[in-house]
């Protein structure tokens, strides 16, 4: 199975490592935003889309998951 992002060899949840890491980064941000703000999802991943600091694996994965339809990951 190849990363639904980059082709490489998939570690977990259809990621390869490094998009894995980033991935996990984004949803454990997403806890802490929710707690701080109530945020949607979907405007979460506009928001670490739109930041400056959000790194360049980071953002593939955002990309992706809003591509992918905006679904919960819980
Ligand atoms: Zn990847």
């Amino acid at each position: 199975m190849k990363c639904k992002i980059c082709n490489k060899d998939v570690q977990d949840s259809g990621f390869c490592y490094l998009h894995l890491i980033a991935y996990k980064n984004i949803v454990d941000k997403f806890d802490v935003w929710k707690k701080a703000s109530d945020i949607f999802w979907s405007d979460y991943l506009i928001e670490v889309q739109k930041n400056s600091l959000t790194g360049e694996w980071a953002k593939e994965v955002v990309k992706h998951l809003i591509e992918e339809g905006n679904q919960n990951v819980r």
